[in-house]
C-alpha cells in the first residue's frame, strides 16, 4: 500500500489538529515552518526554513501528495512556486484574495457579499478624505499581516486621526465604519475538488481585545433565513475562487435594514480565511466530521462529511495559560485540547469544547466551565 503524504505550509495548532485528523485514515504529514519547534512539529517532520529559500521548498515537496496550508500570511509566492510541481489547495489566488484587506473586501464587493462600508487610505491626507467620507466612528487597520485584533486603530473623534495615523501611518491601510454589530458570526464552509459544497451551522463567536475569545454552535436564534444567505455569501466565494478546502468567513450581524422588519437581521462580511478556522475548533466534537477532516477530505477528492452538529457545543480558546486538565475534565462532555506551546501573554495555548444535548444543559456547563477558568 502506498501512503500518501500531505504537505502542511505553517506548524501551528491548526496544522497539529489537520495532522490529528488525518491519522486514522492512514494519512502522514510533513510541515514547512520558520519557527523552530512549532506545534505540529511534536506529530511529524517539520523543515524548519525561511518561506523564501526555494531549495528547502523543493525539499518539502519531494514525495506529497498535495500541499495545502494551515496560515495565511503564507507568501503566496512560495504557494506558487509549490503549484509548479504538485497540486496547492486552497488556490493561491485564495491566499492573494485573504492577504490584504483591501483585496478582500473589493472581492465581496464585486460578489455582491456586503461589507462594512470601507475606504483605501495611502497617505494622512487621505486618512483625513476617508474620514469625511465614512463619518465616525471608525477602525483603521493595516492592509496585511493584521490578525487578532493587531494593526488596528479605532476612531472616535476627527482628533484621534493624529494618534493612529502615528501608530500605523507608512503602510497601506483601509479605513472601515465601525459597525454597531449585534453579534458576530462565523460560516465554516468547504468544498471539494468536484465543486460540491458543505456549510456548517453559524458560529456566534465573541472576541475581547481583537482575540477570539467563545464560541458557540450552532448560534442561537438563526432563522433559516439567516444561514441561507451565508450559505449564499460563502458559495459566491468559494465558486469565485474555484476553492477546494475549508474556507471561513467572519461575518456582523447587524438589525435589518429599515422596512425588512425588526426579525430580519443581515450579515456584513469582515474578512476571510482561507484555511480552517478557530471559530471551526467546536467541530471536532459537535459535529459529523470536523472542520480538519472535511479539510482533508476536500484536498484529497473525497467525498465530504457531513456538516451537521452533534448537539450544541461551546468552544473556550486558552489564551496565556492553561488550567488543571483534572479539573476541566470532571467535566461532563468536557474536551481538552493543548497545543504544547510554552505560556506567554496572548498566546493560544489550546481549547476546551463542552458538548451538551440541548441549550440549557450547554450553559449550564459553560457557566461552571468559565467559574472554573476565572
Ligand atoms: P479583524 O482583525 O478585522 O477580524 O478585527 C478583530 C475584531 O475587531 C473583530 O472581530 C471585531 O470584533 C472588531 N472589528 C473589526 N472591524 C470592525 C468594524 N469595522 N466595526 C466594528 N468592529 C470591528
Amino acid at each position: 500500500m502506498t501512503t500518501t503524504t500531505i504537505g502542511i505550509l505553517g506548524a501551528g495548532q491548526l496544522g497539529r489538529m489537520l495532522a490529528l485528523a488525518g491519522y486514522p485514515h492512514g494519512l502522514r504529514f510533513r510541515f514547512f515552518d520558520p519557527a523552530p519547534a512549532s506545534p505540529a512539529s511534536h506529530l511529524a517532520e517539520q523543515i524548519c526554513a525561511p518561506y523564501d529559500d526555494e531549495g528547502a521548498l523543493r525539499r518539502f515537496a519531494e514525495g506529497l501528495a498535495l500541499v495545502t496550508y494551515e496560515f495565511e500570511n503564507v507568501p503566496v509566492a512560495a504557494a506558487r512556486l509549490l503549484e509548479r510541481h504538485l497540486p496547492v489547495y486552497p488556490p493561491p489566488a485564495a491566499l492573494e484574495a485573504a492577504q490584504d484587506r483591501l483585496a478582500e473586501k473589493q472581492f465581496f464587493q464585486r460578489l455582491g457579499i456586503p461589507t462594512p462600508p470601507f475606504a483605501a487610505v495611502d497617505d494622512r491626507a487621505g486618512l483625513d478624505a476617508a474620514v469625511r467620507q465614512l463619518g465616525l466612528p471608525a477602525v483603521l487597520k493595516t492592509r496585511r499581516m493584521g490578525y487578532d485584533g493587531k494593526g488596528q486603530a479605532l476612531l472616535r473623534s476627527p482628533e484621534d486621526a493624529a494618534d493612529a495615523w502615528r501608530q500605523l501611518g507608512g503602510q497601506p491601510l483601509i479605513l472601515e465604519a465601525h459597525v454597531p454589530f449585534t453579534r458576530e458570526l462565523s460560516i465554516i464552509a468547504v468544498r471539494g475538488r468536484d465543486g460540491a459544497t458543505a456549510c456548517y451551522p453559524l458560529v456566534e463567536n465573541l472576541h475581547r481585545g481583537g482575540i477570539l475569545r467563545r464560541s458557540v454552535a450552532p448560534a442561537p436564534d438563526v432563522t433559516p433565513e439567516l444561514q441561507e444567505q451565508a450559505e449564499r455569501y460563502a458559495a459566491r466565494a468559494l465558486d469565485a475562487l474555484q476553492y477546494v478546502g475549508v474556507l471561513a468567513i467572519e461575518l456582523f450581524e447587524v438589525p435589518g435594514a429599515a422596512g425588512c422588519g425588526a426579525h430580519s437581521p443581515a450579515l456584513l462580511a469582515n474578512e476571510m480565511a482561507p484555511r480552517v478556522h478557530n471559530s471551526g475548533h467546536w467541530t471536532i466534537e459537535g459535529a459529523a466530521t470536523s472542520q480538519f477532516e472535511n479539510h482533508l477530505r476536500a484536498t484529497l477528492g473525497l467525498p465530504l462529511g457531513s456538516t451537521a452538529a452533534r448537539g450544541h457545543a461551546a468552544m473556550l480558546n486558552l489564551i496565556g495559560a492553561t488550567p488543571e486538565p483534572a479539573a476541566v475534565l470532571a467535566l461532563p462532555e468536557a474536551h481538552l485540547h493543548c497545543y504544547g506551546k510554552e505560556p506567554r501573554p496572548g498566546r493560544k495555548l489550546g481549547h476546551i469544547t463542552l458538548r451538551a444535548d440541548n441549550p440549557q444543559t450547554l450553559a449550564e456547563r459553560l457557566e461552571r466551565l468559565e467559574r472554573l477558568l476565572g
